[in-house]
């Protein structure tokens, strides 16, 4: 064969998760796609004709991670904001160095935006707008605490907002001294300063946050997210398909959100197939409670779900509780008799026996976060939950019930780290390092993995071409910093080299590329 214009990977221990494929040291890639993947002796001689080659020097190489359950348009606002929650109370020295790095990499004079810091800062009288400006003169600046109920701004952010326009709002508190100079701190008003803020960022800075987010994920080795949405109507998927065209690398497929109405319009447009480089084959149902009350009803979740897979589409439905995924199974089993499609279950966290004894009945797919175990995990230990513990992610039993276990972050509700997520699957264990629920739910780090990659692409209909390092498959592929996976490591691994469709788009400059 000739390798002229080919990309070789070679010397690398590949992880194919494809069956036919049990162990290889050599890719060969051809345009966008994996041309073959072998075991070859000397690839050397192989290299010397292709026109890249990377020599992996032993390390482990796997299928692009494709995250099931991602809100992308909120993880590009949070990404842009530098996460101040880790700072100690008092600690301004911490806080100040977050935000000179958040500068740094920004254009000068850009917006500096933190969050989740400690409410302890915002009872210090000393921590004021003119603080602020002692350190960061130059930068309008905005921070909000932890539960996002107080904000602080500098004087340049004041400035730049005519603040005095909000100063009267009487939906909450915005703070003077004794010389009634504001402080630059605001209360109950959190919203109504961030859509100034939007108000008056120029578009650009919406540019910067993709941007952000483009490098956020293809860093952590996502070649490919399922956008789960919030409030996904038909104006936010024009965005989102501009994105996936222009901006964004990781391959894209949406959920539509909505109710009869909005089903209606979209299948009914005459354009079923409207985007682009944007895949769609989900519409997706948020079940909520309010007082007792399930909305929708059993009976109206059951039309809905009758009127989405009758126009041949996946439905999916968030429920976390297990009430809520009962409705959904119910509403699954009585579709499915009709029209034998595997509809999804978002969250699905209580996994109780008699969630496990309908879904024995009826096949539904599962998207959930094995990263709650371990972000989350000391918080529901120690909070009490509705059901015990060991019914909380049981992932063993998830996987072998559903026949489509597939994992997501929720980002940025938590961080879209998958290895974090699969160090939770496989080891169970929480921020603390305490076990979460029972020891005979950790997953193997083969069965997580296929959770990230394989049974995602199942999900969208797109497990044909790729998601699995085969020939003739999408060269969506990382390269890890690992030559052997440990259970206790997982959550060191990073991609040294992540490719999207045959191309290097991230790379951690650890690796040596020979170019011919
Ligand atoms: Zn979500």
């Amino acid at each position: 064969m000739s390798l002229k214009d080919d990309f070789i990977l070679y010397n690398c221990r590949v992880i194919s998760l494809d069956h036919q494929i049990p162990s290889a040291n050599t890719i060969v890639i051809s345009d966008s796609k994996i041309r073959y993947v072998g075991i070859i002796d000397s690839p050397q001689t192989l290299c010397s004709q292709g026109s890249t080659s990377v020599d992996c020097k032993g390390a482990i190489v796997i299928p692009g991670i494709n995250d099931s359950h991602i809100h992308l348009l909120a993880q590009a606002s949070r990404i842009a904001q530098s996460d101040l929650s880790h700072a100690k109370p008092g600690d301004m020295e911490a806080v100040t160095k977050m935000l000179k790095s958040a500068i740094a990499e920004k254009p000068v004079s850009a917006w500096i935006k933190g969050h989740g810091l400690d409410n302890t800062f915002f009872d210090d009288t000393n921590f004021t707008a003119q603080y602020l400006d002692s350190i960061f003169p130059d930068n309008p600046i905005s921070i909000s605490n932890q539960t996002g109920h107080a904000m602080i701004l500098n004087s340049k952010a004041l400035v730049a907002l005519d603040i005095d326009d909000i100063s009267h709002s009487p939906d909450g508190v915005v703070e003077r001294d004794n010389s009634n100079e504001l402080t630059g701190k605001f209360y109950e008003l959190n919203s109504s300063v961030s859509s100034s803020i939007r108000a008056i960022s120029p578009s650009s800075l919406f540019q910067q946050n993709i941007l952000a987010l483009n490098s956020y994920l293809l860093s952590n080795g996502i070649t490919s997210v399922h956008d789960a949405g919030y409030n996904n109507n038909l104006s936010k998927i024009d965005t989102l398909n501009k994105l996936a065209d222009s901006s964004l690398t990781s391959r894209i497929s949406t959920m539509i959100q909505g109710e009869e109405d909005t089903i209606n319009e979209f299948v009914q447009s005459k354009s079923l197939k409207p985007f682009s480089n944007l895949n769609f084959n989900t519409f997706k149902i948020m079940l909520t409670q309010t007082t007792g009350q399930f909305h929708p009803s059993q009976t109206e979740l059951n039309d809905l779900i009758i009127l989405i897979n009758k126009h041949g589409f996946i439905a999916a439905i968030h429920a976390v509780e297990k009430e809520a995924i009962k409705m959904a199974i119910t509403a699954f089993a009585n579709a499915y008799q009709f029209f034998k499609i595997i509809n999804r279950i978002e969250h699905c966290s209580e996994f109780t026996s008699e969630i496990r004894w309908l879904m024995s009945r009826t096949p539904c797919a599962i998207s959930t976060q094995p990263g709650f175990i371990h972000f989350r995990g000391d918080l529901y230990s120690s909070e009490g939950q509705s059901v015990p513990i060991t019914d909380l992610y049981p992932l063993k039993r998830m996987n072998s019930l559903s026949p489509i276990l597939a994992f997501g972050s929720d980002a940025p509700v938590i961080e879209a780290n998958p290895w974090k997520a699969i160090h939770g699957a496989v080891n169970r264990t929480t921020l603390s390092g305490a076990m979460f629920g029972s020891h005979d739910q950790r997953m193997t780090f083969l069965e997580a993995l296929y959770c990230f990659t394989v049974n995602p692409a199942k999900l969208e209909g797109l497990n044909a071409i790729k998601s699995t390092i085969s020939p003739g498959k999408l060269a969506d592929i990382l390269i890890l910093n690992k030559d052997h996976i440990e259970p206790k490591s997982i959550e060191e691994i990073k991609p040294m080299m992540t490719i999207v469709g045959g191309k290097i788009v991230w790379d951690s400059k650890d690796l040596t590329l020979t170019f011919h």
